[in-house]
Formats: structure tokens, sequence, C-alpha cells
């Protein structure tokens, strides 16, 4: 199966574009973003119960738990990146573009045209990857202040994903057909369907 074009095929038009360089966007992805992590956050702590979660030995390690939340974090950025990267690079073998815009990590792949279900898998695959890691650690680390680290961790990157899971909500509901291409500069999206 193709998965992408190195030219817009003729017939195509622009019908979104997703642009987290564009101020208006990116305050809102990062605002959603924000709540997101704080609700996933009173979820965890409903479920351990606050008490639990915020036990005392925690006060006592706050700086290991820091420590591993800090470290941990700028690992899962440079990683979230290097998935999007592997699946792109698998499913198209095309260059790749790596950097940042505002707060936001990107990948991308900037000079072809990407069919909907390999855009799908390069986009949702950090989220997938992520998840299937860090949610067993948030929920069965034994020792208080590494669980607290991790629970930081799953919420940062769930928060993270917002863009992802934005661009992942467009293609599974709104641009169904197949025929859709994605032309993903990094931290630009535009999204093209036949006339
Ligand atoms: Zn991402």
């Amino acid at each position: 199966m193709k998965h992408f074009e190195t030219e817009l095929p003729e017939g195509y038009r622009s019908v979104c574009e997703i642009n987290a360089k564009n101020k208006k966007t990116g305050v809102i992805l990062n605002v959603v973003a924000l709540l997101i992590g704080i609700l996933i956050f009173l979820l965890f702590a409903f479920a351990f119960g606050f008490r639990e979660l915020f036990r005392s030995e925690i006060r006592g390690r706050f700086l290991l738990m820091f420590a591993v939340y800090f470290v941990g974090y700028i690992v899962y950025i440079v990683l979230h990146e290097l998935v999007h990267g592997a699946a792109y690079k698998l499913l198209t073998h095309r260059k790749l573009t790596f950097g940042f815009a505002l707060s936001v990590a990107y990948c991308g792949v900037p000079d072809i045209y990407v069919y909907r279900k390999a855009s799908l898998i390069a986009t949702l695959a950090p989220f997938v990857v992520f998840t299937a890691v860090l949610l067993p650690l948030a929920l069965f680390v034994q020792m208080p202040a590494l669980r607290f680290a991790f629970v930081l961790l799953f919420c940062s990157h769930v928060a993270g994903c917002v863009g992802d899971l934005y661009g992942v909500f467009l293609m599974l509901f709104r641009f169904r057909d197949p025929q859709l291409l994605v032309c993903d500069t990094g931290p630009k999206q535009t999204y093209y369907l036949p006339e």
C-alpha cells in the first residue's frame, strides 16, 4: 500500500491546518493540555486516595521525586519525538525534521504528503507506546516518591499528546476518506482532500 505522495496530486485542496507556531493555536493547545493534565492527576488522586498519593514518605524523598520527574520528562520529550520519527521513517523512508516551536517539540516529514492511515499511525504512536510504559509504572510502583514521579510523568505525557490527539480525532471523525493526504512539517499539519 502506498503511504505517501511526493507531490500533491491534481485536484487536491487544503481543508484544514493545525499550526502550533500560530500564537492562538499554541495558547489553546497549552491551556487544554494543562487542563487535561490536571484532570488526569485528579483521577489518580481519587483512585489512590489523596492521603495515599501524598504519603509522608514523599516529603523526605522530595528531591528524588523531583529528579526522577525532571530527568524523566526531558528524556520523555526526546523519546516521544523519536517514536514519531521511527514510525514516519518505517512508513516513508524519507528525510525527517525535528525541532522546537514555542513550548512544543516536534517531528515531521516536510517534503511529502502522507496518506491518512500512515499519518494516523505516526501521529498516535507515541501516545500508545508511552501510555503502555508509564501507566503501569504510575499504578504499580511501590515506593511512594517514585510512584508520584511516574504519576506526574504520565499526566505530563497525556497532556503533551494533546496536539497529536487532536490530529487523530480529526482523522478519525472528520476526515475519514482514505485518500486524505497530510503534509506534516513538524509544527504544522495541513490536511488535503480531493475535490
Ligand atoms: Zn507528538
